[in-house]
């Protein structure tokens, strides 16, 4: 491709809607442009990315065996009414009305759509497991985009959905998937960690999640250097620190005017935040519940939710809380509270003298004891992880680390296929539900992944397998622009993917555009070929300059293409 002729706009400044690095990296090399919140257009260069990625992502699908189909953004609401999820997924699911004032939504992912299609033309166990994929644009009206194309509300998925006879059958699909999700991040570049995850409103049993490593990635995980134990933040279970033996001490109210958070109440009564019961009412279709924590822990909602066996769960207000229970929110406790389920964390149980609220203004009760003073409906693990936890499986401190969530593997069993209710007959005749899995990767959102990782203050460095051009010719001077020419007509004919900077600019522009756009070769045609006869090749991810007569190029090329990474 001729530069000169390239829908390449690059820019020096440093965009000031870029959030993150790669965002502002994306936006100054011309990759994407924003349309709408959330609603980017891929330029050409940026396009060529996605479609490498994405025949990655079609090679290794295809080599598990799964098959590729494209399925309509449109889809009726009555499929969504059936699985339940026309409820259940919120706002975040995009509705509206054709002319006919028939009801649709513009899919934020396909479970429906393709039970409902697998279980039309699949009757019998004979045809079965099959896997089908797509490459296809998702929309989900998300609250906040955030990092250019990270977190979009228009996006490009991959998504994978396989259809079983049994959980066996299934759980080897899952481990066929995961090895091919292992082969695609890492042809892309990509240093990804497998985590333990939610299963959000997907649903489902099970489900890893693939994090690119990033400091500026918005997902947060724990990670065992020891054993190698991880896990997104959310699922984390963990080891807490061991309690000293101290001896139970005659509990007393003290006055505590004002002082309601956990960080005041502390600091009035020099005691340290573990020390501190956090008692929060939430308000459950249970009713109105307590919760009880250590006051250096936070509540992982998600975890209270499925210790309680709730569907729903938010925090009371203050004056909910007034009306119900008659209590100042801060000065609440679990000593006392009758008729109000206590739900508390592991850790509370196993402490001493604790100070908690008293369930009176102004007041705090010190010396509060577990089992002495008050009783727990129900104990569980009800907290996230911090600072200085241990690795529940060898006890080493866990280390936090962030990341960006490039790939989710979900086991779903039968759900969808009950709730959609298509079944197939197996060996014996019998109708049974299939057994289904669900696997999707953030296609458009790769790119951000791979720039954050591979970058420096020239701009990006794209790995070999993904980068849009391979190579960048670059004339240097007036008098090898017909050199340079003749190189790249004949590095086109020998199927390179080249491009020519046959703009009239200077050097330096050329140079420079070259680092921002990433490219992993420039081939100088300069001083050096019209001294010595020799073409340099400079690597972008390196520095270093290999030189070569012109007629070794083309080898040449293919040998340093070879070794990149
Ligand atoms: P999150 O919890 O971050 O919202 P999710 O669990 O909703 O993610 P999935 O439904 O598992 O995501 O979607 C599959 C993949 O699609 C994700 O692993 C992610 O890479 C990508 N993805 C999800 N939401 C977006 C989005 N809004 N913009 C870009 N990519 C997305
Ligand atoms: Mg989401």
């Amino acid at each position: 491709m001729r530069l000169s002729q390239y829908f390449m706009s690059t820019s020096k400044q440093t965009p000031r809607e870029g959030q993150s690095v790669s965002h502002k990296l994306m936006l100054r090399a011309g990759l994407v442009r924003q349309l709408a919140a959330g609603i980017y257009s891929y330029l050409p260069l940026g396009y060529r990315v996605l479609a490498r990625i994405s025949t990655i992502i079609e090679e290794e699908m295809d080599g598990i065996g799964a098959q590729q189909v494209l399925l309509p953004s449109v889809q009726p609401a009555s499929l969504w009414k059936r699985s339940g999820r026309w409820e259940s997924y919120g706002e975040e699911l995009l509705r509206f009305r054709d002319r006919k004032k028939g009801e649709f939504v513009i899919g934020p992912t396909h479970e429906e759509v393709v039970t409902q299609l697998v279980g039309a033309e699949i009757n019998s166990y004979k045809r079965l497991p099959v896997t089908l994929y797509q490459i296809q644009t998702k929309f989900r009206d998300e609250l906040r985009s955030r990092g250019g194309v990270i977190r979009t509300r228009e996006f490009l998925m991959k998504d994978a959905y396989s259809f079983c006879r049994s959980e066996e059958e299934e759980n080897g699909n899952y481990q066929q998937m995961r090895g091919a999700y292992g082969k695609i991040f890492s042809r892309c570049g990509l240093d990804c960690k497998v985590v333990e995850a939610d299963t959000g409103p997907i649903g489902g049993k099970r489900s890893e999640e693939f994090i690119a490593i990033s400091p500026s990635g918005e997902d947060k995980l724990i990670e065992c250097s020891t054993c190698g134990y991880a896990a997104n933040l959310e699922r984390a279970v963990f080891k807490i620190e061991k309690e000293g033996n101290n001896s139970v001490k005659e509990m007393r109210q003290v006055p505590t005017p004002g002082t309601r958070s956990v960080e005041e109440v502390s600091r009035f009564l020099g005691s340290h935040p573990r020390d501190v019961l956090k008692s929060l009412f939430y308000q459950t279709e249970k009713g109105l519940i307590m919760a009880l924590i250590r006051g250096n822990r936070p509540i992982n909602e998600s975890k209270l939710k499925s210790v309680l066996k709730v569907g729903t769960l938010q925090l009371a207000s203050h004056d909910l809380v007034k009306e119900k229970v008659g209590v100042e929110v801060g000065f609440a406790g679990p000593v006392g509270l009758d008729g109000y389920q206590v739900i508390a964390d592991g850790g509370v149980m196993r402490g001493r003298n604790f100070v908690a609220g008293a369930n009176k203004k102004d007041t705090h009760l010190v010396n509060v004891n577990p089992d002495r003073d008050f009783q727990a409906t129900k104990v569980g693990d009800i907290g996230y992880p911090i600072m200085g936890d241990g690795c529940a499986n060898c006890g080493h401190v866990l280390s936090f680390r962030r990341g960006i969530e490039v790939g989710h593997l979900f086991y779903l069993g039968e759900s969808y296929s009950r709730s959609l209710d298509v079944t197939f007959l197996d060996e014996v005749g019998k109708e049974r539900y299939f057994v289904t899995g669900c696997y999707g990767i953030g296609v458009s959102r790769l790119p951000a992944a791979v720039i954050e990782q591979n970058h420096d203050e020239a701009g990006i460095i794209w790995p070999k397998e993904i980068a849009p051009f391979h190579a960048v010719i670059i004339p240097t001077t007036e008098r090898t622009f017909a050199p340079s020419r003749e190189l790249y007509y004949h590095l086109k004919e020998a199927g390179a993917q080249v491009l020519w900077d046959d703009r009239n600019v200077s050097a330096g522009v050329k140079f420079n555009d070259a680092d921002l756009i990433g490219i992993p070769f420039k081939i100088i045609v300069g001083d050096t070929f019209l001294e010595e006869g020799k073409i340099e090749i400079k690597l972008r991810r390196e520095g270093t300059i290999k030189k070569m007569t012109k007629n070794k190029v083309s080898q040449g090329l293919k040998e340093l293409l070879e070794d990149a990474r």
